[in-house]
């Protein structure tokens, strides 16, 4: 039996796109293009995502989430939200943590910074690094390579970080505390 499910999403989109959700595979599409195309020619970048959500599944299956109350994890956020804010010299407008589809968190143009409320069942590392990088793009607005050095100096273990998101995903998933559906 494959871990991996693919799901294809017909949406509005200008350019397809291929996201990675846990277990899941989605192929973003605007109603005119073929998906299999698409599949096709990223054919090199799915097989190595096949992996990596082969190596998610396995460590889901050695993970523990964290109890912690939906209080105490919005205490968290806050305190890493100001801590890295006045790390990276920039200022925050309000906090959100709420469920989210399909998002650890999410940043506006006006400095709101909205973290997954699934995310209150994971090891502080993890919540830490999800806030670092919605901070980040308050100094930098796109995943170029200036974002990227900002992340990778902090949190130098990024792909383990993401691997265990990964995991993490897949596990709340399973106990349906995501609303992860596309
Ligand atoms: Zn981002």
């Amino acid at each position: 039996m494959s871990v991996v499910t693919y799901r294809i999403i017909r949406r509005r989109v200008k350019y397809p796109r291929l996201e990675v959700w846990g277990n899941e595979i989605w192929i973003i599409v605007p109603s005119n293009v073929d998906p299999w195309r698409v599949v096709r020619e990223n054919k090199r970048w799915l097989i190595r995502q096949i992996e990596i959500v082969r190596r998610a599944v396995e460590l889901s299956e050695r993970i523990e989430l964290v109890p912690r109350t939906r209080r105490k994890f919005r205490s968290l956020v806050e305190r890493v939200v100001r801590e890295y804010a006045k790390e990276l010299g920039v200022e925050v407008n309000k906090i959100f943590v709420r469920r989210v589809k399909s998002a650890w968190g999410s940043c506006s143009g006006r400095g709101n910074i909205t973290i997954n409320a699934a995310a209150q069942w994971l090891p502080e590392r993890l919540v830490r690094y999800i806030v670092y990088h919605e901070i980040c793009h308050l100094r930098r607005w796109r995943h170029d390579r200036e974002f990227e050095r900002l992340m990778g100096e902090k949190f130098p273990d990024h792909e383990d970080l993401d691997l265990q998101l990964q995991a993490y995903w897949i596990k709340l998933k399973e106990q349906n505390k995501t609303c992860g559906g596309p």
